[in-house]
């Protein structure tokens, strides 16, 4: 953007304060401005955000230069040259009336599945970004092929009984759908991604068409809302809708016109906005990425009117979300649901973290740092979250850069396996929303590499790249081996005189930072988990050398002590397993993670042999670990009273010495019968030793639940073997490891019942506390 760019936010500013007068003019204004600017550059909104005091670069100001990211990106930028553009407007085109000779695309994109269209957005969303970042015309010239034809199927629409405005490649009466009640996907999810997709081909790609189309759109999505009760609008809201709210405050910021502000409000979802205003973390059981970009919305609206229950939403949702929903890798979710507050541990599934979701959250953190750029954790997450999940999302042997779905974290995870959704998306077949916000993700890679307001200039991660701050004429010239390497250089060249400021971030995983000039180490301050700030007049050539050591620390599950993953600065080490499987976290030895080259390669013993570690964004074709089990459980050495949270009464050999007998549930009275071992097998199991008997607990392999739990002479077999999950609260789950079911007292209080086994659940019947006899 041109320095002229500038004085106009200014200008802008202004005006946004006095209110939304000649707001026609203003976008006409813009628009007429877009022509004679450069290509890649972004057509500048009429309101500023309100509360805002830092500020991205445009996509094109920064270059990706080398590295993982490049290729990630480039990868992805193949797949968008290569992707047919009639194929994917297919059922855009039959919708609408109009003749379509392609051949249809299959996955969620089929003719007959209900989210059909929402690739769509995300493609427009995609070329878009890449025009801008990259300045090549093929995707300029694919973007505008799509908007063209999308125009055309805008105009046809009322020839099917559609109402003007109306752009889908489903039908409007699966709007009815939604306000009748009636089962459908989720279309104003759908609608969400094309409104998205085409603001972004006008913001980033210049196309006016794209503007008209989308303000019609609008205008649609007005009257349609419009028609509502606010109970009938709030029914409305418990179909999933994306971000209605985002988009609708995107398009009013970005065009003066307050009707899209209305609209945009009337996405307010308040059984999920009230509980979050009061800072309540009520997320448990509700489907993650249906609320995120509701989050994101908040925060749009909260730049577009000011009022501070908005942030305040946007702020707690996040801060909840990161403090108790979040693993390691920087993901949420488990089967795409949020669950109890801190469970992770318990959670380790072939279906966690929903890439979506990340993708969102990456979103909001940015939404938050321009409001809070003093929080360094805003991107400590960040950082964690696109290095770890998002850069690792993508199969680096796939020449189209095909993404997963979920990030898979259970014991012997693999990458692209899971019970749902599984596989790395395909060309054609796939076309899940992970694979739509997998294009956009791999597509603006740098946005927030470096902020800026005035003559500040914020550098929040550490990526080889070069920024054109052509506000100021400076370039930035990053090089870094980040994260293999620890250091990153900045040199700063241009018309770089003058005193200003460079603020590094200091991420909260370091110790011992350093920031030197030329070769001279400075005296800033670098504490962990802030920022520094290098104030100084400048000469062209300058270099800024950021060293940040890392170390080795374990991260504990919030739910669990005991199981922990590996991380090496900001990055999550996996455990490599190769073809073995894992049907628990394995047991790992103290002390015992070593690095063992220049490359972020480390070895480790785990369940008593070696284990390569690598990066966990590498980790693809291969079974990995990532939590590990670090404490033997924090089980007590000596014997001990196995007591049911529900029933208060203990496990019991009824002293009976039969192999094969039943265990039951007694009263506790000292007796030995009454008393048992655990005794560690280093595998992360314990085998369970009754006093009197000297038997051990076995499921006898009895899968059934219900089944009652028996005890024979310790032969080593997986029925004897039982993993003990601390719950973090002193309590414990007992899992054999030949059946998967769980120790329970069924709920009966009868001194004597059965000890049953049962599939692990939330129950306290099949939660157990270690009292030291
Ligand atoms: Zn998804």
């Amino acid at each position: 953007m041109s320095s002229s760019s500038l004085s106009r936010r200014q200008l802008l500013q202004a005006v946004g304060a006095v209110g939304v007068a000649s707001t026609v003019s203003q976008v006409l204004d813009v628009t007429g401005a877009t022509a004679a600017t450069a290509a890649a550059a972004a057509v500048a909104p009429v309101r500023a955000d309100i509360g805002v005091s830092a500020y991205p670069f445009d996509l094109g100001q920064v270059r990706l230069t080398s590295g993982r990211w490049l290729e990630n990106q480039n990868r992805t930028l193949t797949y968008l040259r290569f992707i047919d553009a009639d194929r994917m407007l297919h059922t855009f085109r039959i919708n609408a009336g109009l003749s379509s000779t392609a051949q249809p695309v299959g996955g969620w994109e089929g003719p007959g599945v209900e989210l059909r269209g929402h690739s769509m957005g995300h493609l427009l969303s995609a070329l878009a970004q890449a025009y801008a970042a990259t300045g090549d015309s093929a995707f300029k010239t694919k973007g505008d092929y799509l908007v063209g034809v999308l125009a055309a199927c805008q105009r046809a629409a009322p020839n099917r009984g559609y109402r003007a405005g109306y752009l889908s490649a489903f039908p409007e009466s699966f709007l009815d759908r939604v306000e009748s009640g009636q089962q459908v996907w989720a279309p104003w999810y759908t609608l969400h991604k094309i409104l998205a997709g085409l603001l972004d081909q006008y913001r980033l790609a210049g196309n006016a068409e794209a503007l008209t189309v989308v303000t019609n759109m609008a205008d649609w999505v007005d009257w349609r809302t419009g028609r509502l009760s606010y109970a009938q609008m709030q029914a409305v809201l418990n179909t999933e809708f994306g971000g209605m709210n985002a988009t609708m405050a995107d398009l009013y910021q970005q065009t003066g016109d307050a009707r899209w502000l209305v609209a945009a409000q009337r996405f307010d979802h308040a059984v999920v906005f009230d509980p979050l205003a009061a800072n309540q973390d009520r997320l448990n059981g509700l489907h993650a990425n249906t609320q995120i970009p509701k989050w994101i919305g908040a925060a749009r609206e909260f730049k577009a009117t000011g009022t501070t229950r908005y942030r305040d939403i946007a702020t707690n949702a996040w801060n909840l979300t990161i403090g108790a929903h979040t693993y390691v890798i920087g993901g949420d979710s488990q089967a795409e649901h949020f669950r109890a507050p801190g469970a992770i541990a318990a959670y380790l599934t072939n279906d966690t973290c929903e890439n979506c979701n990340t993708y969102n959250m990456l979103k909001l953190t940015r939404e938050l740092f321009t409001l809070y750029p003093d929080r360094a954790d805003l991107f400590d997450y960040y950082e964690r979250a696109l290095l770890n999940q998002m850069i690792g999302q993508q199969n680096p042997s796939d020449a189209h850069g095909h993404v997963t779905y979920f990030t898979p974290l259970n014991p012997g995870a693999r990458r692209g396996v899971s019970s749902n959704n599984g596989g790395y998306s395909t060309d054609y077949n796939s076309f899940w929303c992970c694979q739509g916000t997998g294009l956009e993700t791999q597509t603006k890679l740098m946005d927030s590499v470096y902020f800026h307001n005035g003559t500040t200039l914020t550098v929040n991660l550490f990526a080889p790249s070069v920024l054109t701050w052509s506000q100021r004429g400076i370039t930035v010239t990053q090089v870094t081996s980040f994260p293999v390497g620890d250091t990153a250089t900045l040199r700063v060249t241009g018309s770089v005189g003058g005193s200003w400021s460079m603020r590094i971030r200091i991420p909260s995983w370091t110790g011992g930072a350093t920031v030197s000039v030329n070769g001279a180490q400075q005296s800033v301050d670098t504490t962990p988990g802030a920022y520094a700030t290098l104030t100084r007049s400048w000469t062209s050539g300058d270099t800024v050398t950021v060293r940040l050591p890392m170390r080795v620390v374990m991260k504990a599950a919030n739910d669990n002590p005991d199981i922990a993953a590996i991380t090496y600065g900001p990055v999550v080490l996996a455990g490599n397993y190769g073809n073995t499987a894992l049907s628990a976290p394995p047991a790992l030895s103290n002390g015992s993670v070593t690095r063992t080259g220049g490359a972020l390669t480390f070895t480790a013993t785990a369940g008593g042999s070696t284990v390569n570690l690598i990066p966990f964004y590498d980790a693809h074709g291969v079974n990995y670990n990532v939590y590990w089990n670090t404490g033997g459980g924090g089980v007590p050495a000596g014997w001990v009273r196995i007591s049911n949270v529900t029933t208060g009464l203990a496990l019991d050999s009824g002293g009976n010495v039969a192999a094969g007998s039943a265990l039951k549930q007694w009263n506790w009275d000292g007796s030995t019968n009454l008393q048992w071992q655990l005794v560690d097998l280093g595998n992360g199991y314990h085998r369970i030793v009754n006093r009197t008997s000297g038997m051990v607990a076995d499921s006898w392999g009895n899968t059934a639940n219900g089944a009652s739990c028996l005890q024979g002479p310790w032969n080593g077999g997986d029925n004897q073997q039982w993993r003990l999950n601390s719950l973090g609260n002193g309590r414990y789950q007992i899992v054999n490891r030949g059946t998967g079911t769980a120790l329970d007292g069924g709920g009966n209080t009868t001194a004597g019942s059965a000890t049953i086994l049962w599939t692990p659940n939330a129950n306290t019947n099949n939660q157990y506390t270690l009292g030291v006899v």
